[in-house]
């Protein structure tokens, strides 16, 4: 198969992009899905449309949420390019919610205003149906589901397609493209313990690195401090943190109001902070009885969940809990991951062919994402990469005709046990605090399952499983060489200062570099 442009992964960043290129050339256009990602969870986000707000506050709030560890250039392309979307939500018919004084925002944990904006608490769902509705108009654009891209097909030096396995059929086969987008989203579902679907994993990193991208900041997991632990049908479902505002507190196994041990400002911490104080709280004094800590929402007024926490409430009641009346168990789970494939603001990686965007880059969140700047990540930078992607495409290229298909083989090894090990050394090894020694025990673990897997082309499993564990290698190695804490990276045996540089790594013909890059 051939096409113009290649887009793996149809999150809401992939759709964007679509998009752009489907009204502004006349390329075509096939996007790639295996599912939705985290992006049908996304409620809000941040638009500095509020009287006390500008773009400046945005950006210094941005930078010092991230720990001034974030690429400048890619916070100020977020920033500048933030408020242009109120047009871009009109020209879509779509309204933000609004109050008597305008754009309806919430404040989220990290931020100096309230900043988060949103279509009835589901901006995610709104704009991905009208944007694949108007997409599905273009014959241009081809959408094929149930289809995992497993590895970057290179010809000198260029990206030009992509190894897919079809999910359906159960056989292998190639793209060819002009232009290929790599929005394939982040890596937090390789982790055991996530608020992510099962789509989404470590394919995307696996295949830039090894296609020769350099990735950054792959150590800076941000977990969600308020995931659900129980009961079974709500676990690993975040409860937004925008709560602590409205009167949320979070207590410890015995019901004392432990964060006000830890910070005067109690819960109104930012993330990674209240995740390493739940963390601490469960190791030190023990914990709720399936694993966390009571996140107590009874003195939430009324009318909050009535409007804006209502699918909260919603969610619960069907389990039988009234979030209301009693607390209910959470613990932190990863959620976003703020590394990813190096870009520069254009979404451009210095590999031709090959260009990322969304929560498949790294480098905008440092080393702690704000909260709501993954949902407006998804609209700049996918509109974004679609401009690259059109002055991308090289109409001089020749491109393989066709492609054969390949029947999947069947695993030689015993996948779910290598699944069940992998997840407990990224349990111990890449918690929310680590230590040198956990990290290279589990380096060790995963190289010598990375051997015993052996050869893993064509069988789908295999080659997921040898994706996943070579995302979670680099997330140990670049864990191990930033040595010191910082953000969601907190090592308990620190022996730096915060440092001043980032991690990157890029494969070097059959060797890893690994070096930190002065910010
Ligand atoms: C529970 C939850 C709630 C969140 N809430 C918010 C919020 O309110 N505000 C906010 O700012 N951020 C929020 N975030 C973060 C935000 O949702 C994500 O950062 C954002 O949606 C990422 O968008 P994306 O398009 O880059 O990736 P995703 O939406 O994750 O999409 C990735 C796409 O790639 C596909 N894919 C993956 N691997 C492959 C492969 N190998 N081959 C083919 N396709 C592939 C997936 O199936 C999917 O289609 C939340 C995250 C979670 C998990």
């Amino acid at each position: 198969m051939q096409t113009d442009v290649l887009i793996i992964g149809a999150g809401l960043t992939g759709i964007v992009a679509a998009d752009e290129i489907i009204r502004n050339s006349t390329l075509k256009v096939v996007q790639l899905s295996n599912g939705s990602g985290a992006s049908p969870f996304i409620h809000g986000f941040c638009i500095p449309v509020g009287e006390a707000d500008s773009e400046e506050l945005f950006y210094e709030d941005s930078m010092r949420s991230g720990y001034y560890q974030s690429d400048p250039k890619l916070v100020r392309q977020l920033c500048m390019n933030s408020k242009e979307l109120l047009d871009y939500f009109k020209e879509l018919g779509l309204e933000l919610d609004r109050n008597e004084e305008g754009v309806n925002l919430l404040h989220a944990l990290g931020s100096t205003v309230p900043r988060i904006a949103g279509i009835q608490n589901s901006t995610g769902p709104a704009m991905m149906k009208r944007l694949q509705e108007r997409l599905k108009k273009s014959k241009r654009y081809t959408k094929i589901s149930g289809q995992r891209a497993l590895e970057l097909i290179r010809e000198s030096g260029r990206v030009i397609g992509a190894k897919c396995y079809d999910t359906k059929e159960d056989v292998f086969y190639s793209i060819y493209a002009k232009a290929v987008i790599l929005a394939t989203g982040g890596f937090g579902r390789i982790f055991p313990e996530s608020t992510n679907s099962q789509d989404i994993g470590g394919d995307g990193m696996a295949m830039a690195y090894l296609a020769g991208a350099t990735l950054t900041d792959m150590e800076f997991i941000q977990f969600e401090p308020s995931a659900a632990v129980w009961p079974p049908q709500v676990a690993g479902k975040g409860i937004v943190t925008t709560m602590f505002y409205d009167g949320a507190v979070l207590r410890g196994k015995d019901g004392n109001r432990f964060m006000l041990d830890y910070s005067e400002a109690g819960e109104c911490v930012p993330k990674d902070v209240q995740s390493k104080c739940i963390y601490e709280e469960m190791q030190k004094n023990g914990t709720t009885p399936h694993g966390g800590v009571w996140f107590d929402a009874t003195k939430v007024p009324e009318e909050k969940w009535q409007g804006v926490y209502n699918p909260y409430l919603k969610r619960y009641l069907a389990c039988g809990i009234d979030l209301r009346k009693e607390p209910v168990e959470i613990a932190p789970a990863a959620h976003t991951t703020c590394g990813g494939v190096k870009i520069d603001e254009n979404c451009h990686t210095g590999i031709p062919g090959l260009i990322v965007c969304g929560e498949a880059a790294g480098g905008l969140h440092g080393a702690n994402r704000l909260g709501g700047n993954a949902g407006l990540e998804t609209m700049v930078f996918g509109r974004i990469a679609g401009k690259a992607a059109i002055s991308e495409v090289d109409g001089m290229l020749i491109l393989p005709e066709k492609t054969e298909c390949i029947i999947n083989m069947l695993p030689d090894v015993d996948i779910s046990a290598f699944r069940a090990k992998l997840e407990k050394t990224i349990r111990n090894s890449l918690n929310v605090i680590r230590n040198k020694e956990s990290l290279e025990h589990g380096i060790h673990t995963v190289t010598s399952m990375i051997k015993k897997l052996g050869k893993y082309q064509n069988c789908y499993e295999k080659q997921r499983l040898y994706n996943d564990l070579l995302t979670a290698y680099i997330t140990m190695v670049s864990a191990l060489e930033r040595s010191s804490s910082v953000g969601c990276h907190c090592r308990e045996d620190a022996i730096e200062e915060m440092g001043t540089y980032r991690v990157e790594i890029k494969k070097n013909g059959g060797c890893m570099d690994v070096h930190r890059k002065p910010i």
